[in-house]
């Protein structure tokens, strides 16, 4: 079938809806998504979303702009980071006019608290700048701007998923979706699509992220020639659950929570005297692995502890509920007494997409790919630089998905409607047709385990060459593997198993993009941590990758950082 909308936003999280919202009204807008719209990653959200309000104790946006730019390494782009830091309060104040139910101070203004690398002063102590709804924070987001989303009686096609998007002339001119209840595929007719699928988290065995989060948003467009932009830099969260990575929230360490490894010794005074347990993820998360290494982890084992026994029942049930709960289920421990087992887990990606601060996605020459858009943890702004900030993010897809709807509103006026080349579909039909085909062949989550497991052994949170060439190599016969498999569901019906055999593709080459731009950067920054070149290294390194598919090959470049407020300086805490 055939749809036709001028505007087409795929991803339905935080920053799909707050793009669309702006487009509604102003032009035809449909979302698609392929997990039920409010089922998105975004609802995951616990900790809360950062902004300069100053309810609970001085602030101001320059100090959270600094700490953007500090927590990122210096590899974020500064205009950037002003641009989120002086709009936050703003895009804060809009969601509680949407609805959004945040927690109070007693006078009744938004109440705030601390998170990892938000401090005053340019660094001088931790501040409380996240404003939360207890540990429900993307949750309530999401079905505030639901809400606002069918009230403004927005299209939603959910669980269609995007498999390819078609170009004529270097223009978007839509895009092939496949309906999972149906199995049938479809053309969406468009003259933009905007991309906020959210991250890929799923190249890695211990991930903080949903099972959609596999990619294909950033993985067709490199596939067609786009390239992505700093793609090394992935982030592990210091504090998911022991064996499973399910988060808990940094403001468990805001409220007070802290680390133990098994002398029971609080050990990152050692590491950031000066904010401790609220020191940015990638140096919690490093300090973490360096206490295992040393033989320090709890039993000798490869994890620590969480400290929330002081919070008290009051204060874990007032503002900690949701992971109150989920130790309980999932550990079977309670929190109020006893000490919880965590270790490092693959959290977000700051790589993604290239996009200027209105959203339009850049090719290899910086230039306008004209039609196409994104927001959201798919897209790349170099904004998050090297390591994004706790609570940085929702502000992200509020920001930046609110500038991205608002562009492609101005931008409609001199978007023609083009003609898709003839047949769209039929490469993705093709595919499909080949993948059903197969009678006997190697399995989609046998490939799919081995993956996870030579990126999370081979460039996580520590790289070295050697492992990095072993991850490359493995990755590249996985892929040779891949042209091999077959899945048993040959089925029209909810056929999952076909899916996950689709979303493998993206997993690999993402994967790869990952691994080669890391190969490349030879210094240590931010997420990016190689023991092979401990040091940063602004002579040669402050500068952004871009990784392009050239004739089947990954090609590397660079492009500068801008650089206007704050000059790099080493980053202690
Ligand atoms: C557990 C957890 C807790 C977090 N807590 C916080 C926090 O407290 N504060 C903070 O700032 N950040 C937090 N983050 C980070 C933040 O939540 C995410 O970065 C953010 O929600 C991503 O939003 P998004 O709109 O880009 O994408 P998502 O919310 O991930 O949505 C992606 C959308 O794209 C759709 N999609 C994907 N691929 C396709 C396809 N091929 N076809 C069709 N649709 C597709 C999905 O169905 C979905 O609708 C947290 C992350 C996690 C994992």
């Amino acid at each position: 079938m055939v749809f036709k909308h001028d505007v087409v936003v795929v991803g339905a999280g935080l920053a799909g809806l707050r793009a669309a919202l702006e487009v509604a009204g102003n032009a035809d807008v449909a979302l698609i998504s392929k997990v039920y719209p409010t089922r998105s990653h975004s609802g995951a959200a616990q900790g809360g979303i950062a902004a300069a309000l100053g309810n609970e104790e001085p602030d101001s946006w320059e100090w959270h702009m600094y700490d953007t730019v500090k927590g990122g390494d210096y590899l974020t782009d500064q205009n950037v980071a002003e641009i989120l830091a002086q709009d936050a309060p703003r895009a804060v104040y809009e969601l509680e006019h949407f609805g959004v139910p945040f927690n109070r101070t007693p006078e009744g203004k938004i109440a705030q608290r601390a998170f990892g690398g938000h401090t005053r002063d340019f660094g001088k102590a931790a501040v409380k700048r996240a404003c939360y709804a207890a540990d429900r924070s993307g949750r309530v987001m999401m079905d505030t701007l639901y809400f606002q989303v069918e009230r403004k009686g927005i299209k939603a096609y959910p669980e269609f998923q995007m498999l390819d998007l078609i170009f004529k002339d270097k223009q978007v001119v839509g895009l092939v979706a496949y309906e999972l209840a149906t199995g049938e595929v479809h053309f969406f007719h468009s003259r933009v699509v905007m991309l906020a699928t959210g991250g890929y988290g799923k190249i890695y065995k211990t991930t903080s992220n949903a099972f959609a989060n596999t990619g294909e948003g950033l993985y067709i467009p490199y596939r067609a020639g786009i390239p992505l932009e700093d793609m090394e830099f992935v982030q592990f969260h210091p504090t998911g659950i022991y064996g499973l990575g399910v988060l808990l929230t940094e403001a468990a360490r805001g409220e007070g929570g802290v680390l133990r490894n098994d002398a029971g010794e609080r050990f990152m005074e050692r590491y950031a005297p000066t904010i401790k347990d609220l020191a940015p993820r990638d140096m919690v998360s490093r300090a973490i692995w360096t206490e295992i290494r040393a033989g320090r982890g709890v039993g000798g084992k490869d994890y620590v502890h969480l400290d929330l026994t002081h919070l008290g029942e009051k204060k874990l049930a007032e503002r900690l509920s949701d992971i109150t709960s989920f130790v309980k289920i999932y550990l079977g421990l309670d929190p109020a007494r006893e000490l919880v087992p965590v270790q490092p887990t693959c959290h977000y990606m700051m790589g993604g997409i290239p996009c200027d601060v209105d959203g339009h996605v850049l090719g290899d020459k910086h230039e306008i790919i004209t039609g196409l858009y994104a927001a959201g943890e798919c897209s790349c702004l170099s904004l998050h630089g090297a390591n994004r900030l706790g609570c940085n993010s929702l502000l992200d897809l509020v920001v930046f998905g609110r500038r991205t709807g608002l562009q492609i509103v101005r931008d409609l006026g001199r978007l023609p409607w083009n003609e898709p080349p003839e047949n769209p579909d039929r490469a993705t039909v093709e595919r499909i047709r080949r993948i059903k085909e197969r009678k006997t062949g190697e399995k989609v989550g046998s490939l799919r385990s081995s993956l996870q497991e030579v990126m999370t052994t081979n460039c996580s949170v520590f790289r070295h060459e050697e492992t990095m060439e072993q991850a490359l190599l493995e990755i590249r016969s996985l892929q040779e593997r891949y042209a091999r498999i077959a899945i048993d569901n040959k089925g029209l019906k909810f056929n999952t198993d076909l899916l996950d055999a689709l979303e493998l593709e993206a997993l690999l080459g993402l994967a790869e993009a990952v691994t080669v731009s890391a190969l490349n950067r030879k210094e240590s920054r931010g997420a990016h941590s190689r023991e092979d070149y401990p040091e940063r290294n602004d002579e040669e390194w402050l500068k952004h990758t871009l990784i392009q598919k050239k004739d089947g090959e990954p090609r590397v470049f660079y492009k500068p950082v801008t650089i206007t407020r704050f000059q790099p300086k080493p980053r202690t805490y």
